[in-house]
């Protein structure tokens, strides 16, 4: 497990947070205002989750404020239901933003900060087409060439910024581009393109635009727009933020200054809203809410809680280099959580029939159990025993191994809080398939007033079988074969072909009827569920959310 020695320990602070106390301290800030800037082109993530974490968790321990701004600058691939449920979910980890806004808000003072470069020099309209630009571009290792159109007037390229901006110009036909600096060692800063053309409607600004500005140009423009103090990205910006400085002092306004951190990513999985969007397209999971998604809204499906997600989001720390954190730390979290906070429940998934031959027909007794023992003030509920049971076909067995303590032919069992049975029949049908078993109980051995004298080693669940509900269970697996499957060919070649395993005819007790959706629970030797809003009062659905240990095996 990878955890950052340095985090969540009072005394010592992460890089991030030595950095802001030092500013604070040397006073080159005052107060602390930090940003979640997503793109509302999928939903959000494990990995944005740690983003919104590290975001709000700096300035809350600061006393400052994060805002949340879609960064909204690709009309093409973005829509007003990603824009809904990334709030949704960042209010779902426990986090308000300060203000909610939007890079397209902002399209207005951009135009005007353009045209304030073109005009002092310091853009230009190229017509070159892409192949030109990018031969032009040069090497890392040799210098790049001007284009022919890097030294047109700043009139002529006022009056062009303008005929592209009202339409003049198809998709493609030009750009707008920073005159920088062609021979500088970094790739970014060799006149990097600000605005392109595309017609095409936008979530929020509809068709009043048809040239949309490019992540750099966007980007450090609306940090400091918004004040923002210290605008926090992942690594594979850090090459960007010479350009990011650049526009910042060319125009002079508020020194916004970006920092970086290694982006995690969580092995067994993928975490590119790009390739997850094609999971959902191509309907290889049910939606971006399929428990079996990394994503905010599949784990909660699943039946995380925002609390183990915060406690996961903390124990990965603040990395400088890029890592795979391993699922099972999620999995621990989320364990830890569930332990203290769910309710026990009986539940059966795969029936077996006991008749108990020495308890009246017609019977029935209520016997005491708790609700949790990790939380006694949650208190006990009863659960029914009478003459018809049901147990897990799994713990029983006809032909058992040495050392095998649940039920077997003349064996004993205890039921969990109830009595001892022991096994004195079998019954099966004319093809030799197991039907049910017959057993007796001893009456004075019921749990906690137990005078019996037996040791019995083996503890099972049950259910009354007249009480019982059916409902139906679903337990998932990774849903990739491979460790790391982002870095094949095609990720969607490691696609777990068993990832969902659905369990029809599965019995609970009477309580989890009434579950409402998302309510969680641990059925008793089972592990952790929650309750699947594809649920009926006539047929619950639940899924596992996790097993009670780590039982998986590298394959
Ligand atoms: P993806 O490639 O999954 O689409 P992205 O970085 O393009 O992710 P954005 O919506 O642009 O998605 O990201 C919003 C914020 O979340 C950014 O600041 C980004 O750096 C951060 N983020 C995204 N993925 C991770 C990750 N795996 N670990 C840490 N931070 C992440
Ligand atoms: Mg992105």
């Amino acid at each position: 497990m990878s955890t950052d020695k340095t985090e969540g320990s009072s005394e010592s602070l992460n890089f991030l947070e030595e950095i802001i106390e030092a500013d604070l301290r040397e006073g080159k800030v005052t107060s602390v205002l930090t940003r979640f800037p997503p793109e509302p082109n999928g939903y959000l993530h494990i990995g944005h989750a740690k983003s919104i974490a590290l975001n709000f968790g700096l300035a809350q321990k600061f006393g400052g404020k994060t805002n949340l701004r879609y960064d909204d600058t690709n009309p093409t691939k973005e829509e007003q239901e990603y824009v809904d449920s990334i709030l949704a979910d960042i209010r779902w980890l426990g986090f308000e933003p300060a203000k909610v806004l939007y890079a397209s808000d902002y399209f207005d003072q951009m135009y005007d900060w353009a045209k304030e470069l073109i005009s002092r020099g310091l853009a230009y309209v190229d017509f070159s087409t892409a192949e030109e630009i990018a031969a032009l571009k040069g090497t890392p290792t040799e210098p790049g060439k001007d284009s022919p159109y890097r030294n047109t007037s700043p009139e002529e390229n006022l009056a062009l910024i303008e005929r592209m901006k009202v339409g003049e110009f198809p998709d493609g036909h030009c750009v707008l581009r920073a005159k920088v600096d062609m021979a500088s060692p970094n790739m970014h800063l060799r006149d990097p393109i600000m605005y392109r053309i595309k017609h095409d409607h936008h979530h929020r600004t509809g068709d009043k635009w048809c040239i949309y500005p490019m992540y750099d140009w966007a980007h450090g423009q609306s940090d400091s727009i918004e004040g923002i103090t210290h605008s926090i990205c992942t690594l594979e910006f850090a090459p960007h933020r010479p350009l990011y400085e650049w526009f910042i002092e060319q125009l002079d306004i508020f020194p916004s200054r970006q920092f970086e951190f290694a982006r995690f990513n969580l092995n067994y999985t993928i975490m590119s809203k790009r390739k997850l969007l094609q999971l959902v397209q191509e309907k290889h999971v049910r939606g971006w809410d399929d428990p079996r998604m990394p994503t905010i809204s599949g784990l909660r499906r699943r039946g995380y809680t925002p609390e183990a997600i915060r406690d996961f989001a903390r124990r990965i720390g603040v990395a400088k280099r890029e890592n795979l954190i391993e699922i099972s730390l999620l999995e621990f979290c989320i364990r830890e959580d569930l332990n203290k906070v769910s309710l026990r429940r009986f539940a059966v998934l795969r029936p077996l029939k006991v008749v108990v031959t020495n308890y009246p027909e017609g019977q029935e007794e209520w016997l005491e159990t708790e609700n949790n023992p990790e939380a006694p003030e949650t208190g006990t509920r009863k659960v029914a025993f009478c003459r018809e049971l049901y147990i897990e076909q799994d713990d029983f067995m006809e032909n058992p191994p040495p050392k095998y303590f649940r039920l077997s032919p003349g064996g004993m069992v205890r039921l969990k809080s109830a009595f001892i049975i022991r096994c004195d029949e079998v019954i099966k049908d004319a093809q030799g398939n197991l039907v049910e078993i017959h057993c007796s109980y001893v009456p004075e051995s019921r749990s906690g007033q137990d005078t019996s004298g037996l040791k019995v080693k083996g503890v099972v669940h049950w259910l009354s079988a007249r009480h019982a509900h059916p409902a139906e269970v679903r337990l998932y697996d990774r849903l990739f074969q491979l460790e790391d499957p982002g870095a094949e060919d095609d990720f969607k070649n490691s696609i777990n072909p068993n990832s969902l395993e659905i369990i029809e005819n599965a019995m609970v007790e009477p309580a989890l009827v009434e579950a409402n959706d998302g309510d969680r629970f641990q059925f008793t030797r089972l592990g952790y569920f929650c309750a699947d809003p594809d649920g009926t009062a006539e047929k619950p659905v639940f899924n596992r959310t996790v097993t009670l240990k780590e039982t998986w095996v590298k394959k």
